[in-house]
This record gives C-alpha cells, sequence and structure tokens, in this order.
C-alpha cells in the first residue's frame, strides 16, 4: 500500500533575511511599531509602503490578522449596526465573524459549481435587501467573473470589499485581486503566501477610509508613524469620532514579511506548478472532477479543490479516513459538524435565520479540499494523486 509520509501543515522556513531583520528588531527592544527612533520607519511602516507599491494602490494598513482587516475595513467603510453585507456563502469563519463583528447582517449568497458566487444570485439579493456593503471572499483562490461581479457591484452601486486570504499574487484579467473594489485585505497567516504567524494587510485609494482604519487599527494620535498616509486633515475630521480597536502589526513580524514580499511572485509560480501539475492528473482520474478555470484568472494554487460528484455523505466519511491512512489529508466543507479550520455556513448560527443555499450545499457535499505547501514537490504531488486515485478506484466512486 502506497503511503505519503509528508506533513500538509509543513511550511517553508522564514528566509534568512528576514530572520536576520526579526533579530535586529528584537536586539533594539523596539518591537511596537510607533517605538521608533527620529528619523526612523520601523519595519511595519515600510512593510505598508512596499505592499502599497506591489499592489500598486494609494495606500496600505499592516494589521494584527486578516480577520481584523476585514472588520476594521467594514467599519471604515461606514458599516453601522444592523446594516446589511452581501457575502458569497463558502468562505472561512473569520469572515462572517467580521461582519458580525461589525454589527451587520449577512446577506449570503449563493455558489456556482466552480466554488464562485453566483452572480444571478447576488444580482437578486442585492435587489431585495438593499443591503449596500458586499464583502466577496476568494475564497480558496477561486475568482469568480469579475467583469460580472463589477457590473452588479456597479449597478446596485455597492461597497465592494475583497477578501483576498488566498488571492495575495493573484490578478484578473491582468488586475491584481484586490484592486477591485473599495478595500483588498489580505493574510500573513502562516497557512497564506506569506508567513508572519498571524497578520493582515488591507490597502485601499480612499484616503477617508484609510484615515478611518489607521485611527481604528490603534494609532492613538501617532498616526504621523506611517509614511504611507493620507493628509492630516483627513485624521483631523475622524479623529475624535473613531475607536481604537488596537489591532495593529508589529515590527517583528513586518520584518519577517519584507523579504517574503520581494519573493512572492517567485513563489506563487512555484505553487502553480504543484497546482498545475496536481490538477492535470486529478482531472483524469474517473470520479474525481475539477472545475473549469477562467482563462481571465491568474490563481495562486496554494491548495487545490475538487469534487466526488457520486459519493455520498458515508462514501465521503469513508474517503477521507482512508486517504488520511496513507497521509493524504483532505478537508471537507461539507461535514454536517464544523471540525479544525473548516466550518460551513450552516454552523455560523449566531446570525438568525439563515436561509438555505442549494448550490452551495450540493457543490460543499462532495468537495475536497487539500493543502499544497511548498515543503511538498512535484512527486510529490505523483503519490497524492495516485493514492487518491488508489481509494476512488477500491470505493468505486466513479
Ligand atoms: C485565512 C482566511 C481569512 C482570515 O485570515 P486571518 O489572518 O487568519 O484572520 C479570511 N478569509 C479567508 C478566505 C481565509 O482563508
Amino acid at each position: 500500500m502506497r503511503v505519503f509520509k509528508k506533513d500538509f501543515t509543513l511550511q517553508e522556513s522564514i528566509p534568512s533575511e528576514g530572520i536576520d531583520l526579526a533579530i535586529e528588531v528584537m536586539k533594539t527592544g523596539r518591537l511596537h511599531r510607533y517605538n521608533v527612533q527620529p528619523g526612523e520607519k520601523g519595519a511595519a511602516a515600510e512593510l505598508e509602503e512596499a505592499f502599497a507599491a506591489y499592489m500598486g494602490s494609494d495606500y496600505c494598513l499592516s494589521l494584527a490578522s486578516c480577520g481584523s482587516a476585514l472588520y476594521i475595513s467594514l467599519k471604515s467603510v461606514g458599516v453601522k449596526a444592523g446594516d446589511k453585507v452581501l457575502c458569497n456563502a463558502y468562505t472561512l469563519a473569520p469572515v462572517p465573524g467580521a461582519i458580525e463583528n461589525s454589527g451587520a447582517e449577512i446577506v449570503l449568497v449563493d455558489i456556482l459549481d466552480d466554488y464562485t458566487i453566483d452572480t444571478a444570485d447576488l444580482d437578486k439579493k442585492a435587489a431585495a435587501s438593499g443591503a449596500r456593503f458586499f464583502l466577496l471572499s476568494h475564497m480558496r483562490g477561486h475568482i469568480g467573473n469579475m467583469d460580472k461581479i463589477m457590473e452588479i457591484v456597479t449597478k446596485y452601486n455597492l461597497i465592494l470589499i475583497e477578501d483576498c486570504a488566498h488571492t495575495m499574487g493573484a490578478t484578473w484579467n491582468g488586475k491584481k485581486s484586490g484592486t477591485f473594489g473599495k478595500v483588498g485585505c489580505y493574510s500573513t497567516q502562516t497557512y497564506k503566501h506569506m508567513n508572519s504567524g498571524e497578520g493582515g494587510l488591507m490597502i485601499t485609494n480612499d484616503p477617508d477610509v484609510m484615515a478611518r482604519a489607521i485611527i481604528y487599527s490603534g494609532s492613538y494620535m501617532l498616526y504621523s508613524g506611517h509614511s504611507l498616509r493620507p493628509a492630516d486633515e483627513y485624521f483631523e475630521k475622524v479623529k475624535k469620532f473613531t475607536p481604537n480597536f488596537s489591532s495593529r502589526m508589529d515590527n517583528l513580524r513586518a520584518s519577517l514579511l519584507l523579504p517574503q514580499l520581494k519573493k512572492l511572485d517567485e513563489q506563487c509560480k512555484r505553487w502553480n506548478a504543484l497546482y498545475d501539475h496536481s490538477a492535470l492528473l486529478l482531472d483524469k482520474v474517473p470520479g474525481v472532477s475539477l472545475p473549469p478555470r477562467d482563462s481571465k484568472e491568474y490563481y495562486v494554487g496554494s491548495s487545490i479543490q475538487f469534487n466526488l460528484p457520486k459519493a455520498s455523505y458515508t462514501e465521503i466519511e469513508e474517503f477521507l479516513k482512508k486517504t488520511m491512512e496513507r497521509g493524504v489529508q483532505i478537508k471537507w466543507f461539507g461535514n454536517k459538524e464544523p471540525v479544525g479550520f473548516t466550518s460551513s455556513y450552516d454552523s455560523w448560527q449566531y446570525f438568525e435565520n439563515l436561509p438555505e443555499l442549494k448550490n452551495t450545499n450540493k457543490v460543499l457535499a462532495t468537495m475536497c479540499d487539500m493543502r499544497l505547501p511548498l515543503t511538498f514537490s512535484v512527486e510529490d504531488c505523483d503519490l497524492i494523486v495516485a493514492i487518491i486515485q488508489d481509494v476512488v478506484e477500491e470505493m468505486k466512486l466513479s
């Protein structure tokens, strides 16, 4: 019996340049982002400049996590208690969590068979709910048809926030993911595209939104420590009306990230080499189906998703058990109970009256989700797919 021995949660080490920078920061003891000497920027401010330059955005703010970036973005674009926020139903728990945290109500939108938002349902729900806000989560790096999505955003004059936790480095039709709406949010948590343990980044071109976000993030009245910031008048307008939510990034984490950003595009290509190789092989396995991806989408394949459309609930349970016994760790959003990092929308019961979304249920019921860390090689992917094929055949799932 073939068994895979590597760890699906093992990331690469931090580049030595990042370790050196972090040690420098630790030696000075100046870890807090506002604890800098006259004339010194500090790593957090440097990271914001570098990420804004990479994204081509006017402003960037570093934060404690992507979840806090989403929450602060919602508040900064003007979400108030009781407002409605449209959101695709297939996403990760911190996304509905950010909406709940802002006091808003979630309006869940169905997904298509290719895991992306159903634009017909979005159109319908935007009209019916009267929502002004839209939090679009590019879940697991699957970018929906941004042409159609932006048509609806324009039609209803929605304020769009993009959750790009898995699309850092990705583009649609050559335009960077996270630059379509008012705000783009990114994660630098260990399992995303740059690793500082925890961390988040938000970008915008709107000076009013950024001034509020900086104050919300916990700048106190030290916002002049942000080398990339709107003019003082923007802060003057909001500083006494914006609470401090204490969600800053520190110089230690920012120094781990600075050299990773330089390597980001190269890392994305390495992920795609693993992804494309695995996808090609998996697609040939009878019983396994992969959704087509639009040629306008440049994705970052840091994880892979596929469906076993013929499998029943108990067969998927059995499939996960058998692949796990052979060292292949697969996650499942169709589980009735939330497990590990994975939960489906019907377990976010802190929201009242959750709708039933037929296609989301159908798609998630048989969808398998697997990490592809950069510690894996193409040969590892060969073995992983061979094991999946063995189990699919053994269980007669084709
Ligand atoms: C990881 C993730 C987040 C949250 O990121 P954190 O930095 O862990 O808060 C949000 N959305 C998606 C789709 C994610 O995968």
